[in-house]
């Protein structure tokens, strides 16, 4: 039977419960946390995490979040072990790589497809360094509209270690401005599948921005994908705004695509240095989706039984593998 592999162990998916696909427990641009050295203080951070979550776990029920936060963005997984610990909830961390634009490593951008293959493979089945802790999802991301030469590096090397152990795979999306299939989330999905990956076990993430696009949405909804609006709480990125999303979903709900939407935040328990400038602002808290972001999806008409689906049972069909 398929397990959802946590930073605690793997996990029946029904102990999934209340799911946010889509978060980050610590960002870290570049080695920051290992920069600010003595600096670094992960007992504090991990309190700090533990008080902005809690509220959604005690007040909401929310028992599992999939924090998909690559190496070179500041992954620490003793402290994401340390926050599910402390909160007894399951996390899921992640391996793959990032932007190309943001952080991509040098190192990685040469290193041979096979190496890139080994290393997803060995954080998923033997762990993150000497610490045992386990990844049970890959993270990829597009800079742009068009791939840059190392994120198709990294695309087509986790296609290749999706196929071999069934691991989900998340995409930070680009490019839905582009009317063309040739680029943007659709072409990114392309290569995934070219390269032997399943695309009902990819999520495509920030579809928030789909107004501008949403033929390309419905084209990614009907082979299969997972589509999530995780940006719930940010306004200012054109279209995305809680209006917007919610007409995205019910567009999604009214074709028939319920079973494939996932709703999260993209929030930041805390963020090393500083955060930066594009993010200050969104004024995000763990509990926001519930506690603001719900109400008006079922004010807007969205039924229980639909709520249920995509807070518990949608996550709960992709990540365990
Ligand atoms: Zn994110």
């Amino acid at each position: 039977m398929a397990r959802a592999r946590t930073v605690l162990g793997d996990i029946a998916p029904t102990a999934m419960g209340i799911t946010l696909p889509h978060e980050h427990l610590l960002l870290a641009w570049g080695a920051a946390e290992r920069d600010l050295g003595k600096r670094y203080d992960r007992e504090k951070y991990a309190d700090i995490i533990c008080k902005d979550l809690g509220p959604a776990v005690t007040d909401f029920g929310v028992k599992t979040v999939v924090d998909v936060t690559p190496s070179e963005m500041g992954r620490d997984v003793v402290l994401i072990r340390d926050v599910a610990r402390k909160l007894n909830i399951n996390v899921i961390c992640a391996t793959g790589f990032y932007r190309q634009w943001a952080g991509f490593p040098y190192v990685w951008s040469v290193h041979t497809r096979d190496m890139l293959e080994e290393h997803m493979e060995q954080e998923i089945r033997e762990g993150v360094g000497d610490t045992g802790i386990k990844c049970g999802v890959i993270k990829l991301a597009m800079s742009d509209a068009v791939l840059q030469p190392a994120e198709a590096h990294a695309f087509r090397a986790a296609a290749t270690v999706q196929k071999k152990t069934g691991v989900a795979i998340v995409i930070h999306s680009a490019g839905w401005e582009v009317p063309e299939a040739t680029a943007g989330p659709r072409a990114a999905v392309q290569l995934l599948v070219s390269e032997g990956a399943d695309p009902s076990r990819i999520q495509v993430s920030h579809c928030d921005r789909a107004a501008r696009n949403m033929g390309a949405m419905f084209e990614l909804a009907k082979i299969g994908c997972y589509l999530a609006f995780d940006n719930v709480g940010s306004a200012g990125l054109g279209s995305n705004t809680d209006e917007t999303r919610i007409g995205l979903i019910s567009a999604l709900i009214a074709g028939g695509y319920a079973r494939q939407v996932h709703l999260s935040m993209d929030h930041s328990g805390w963020w090393l240095p500083y955060k930066p400038p594009s993010v200050v602002g969104r004024n995000k808290y763990f509990a926001q989706l519930h506690k603001e972001f719900l109400p008006k999806l079922r004010k807007a008409g969205i039924s229980e039984e639909v709520v249920r689906n995509i807070t518990i049972d949608n996550p709960k069909t992709l990540f365990p593998f």
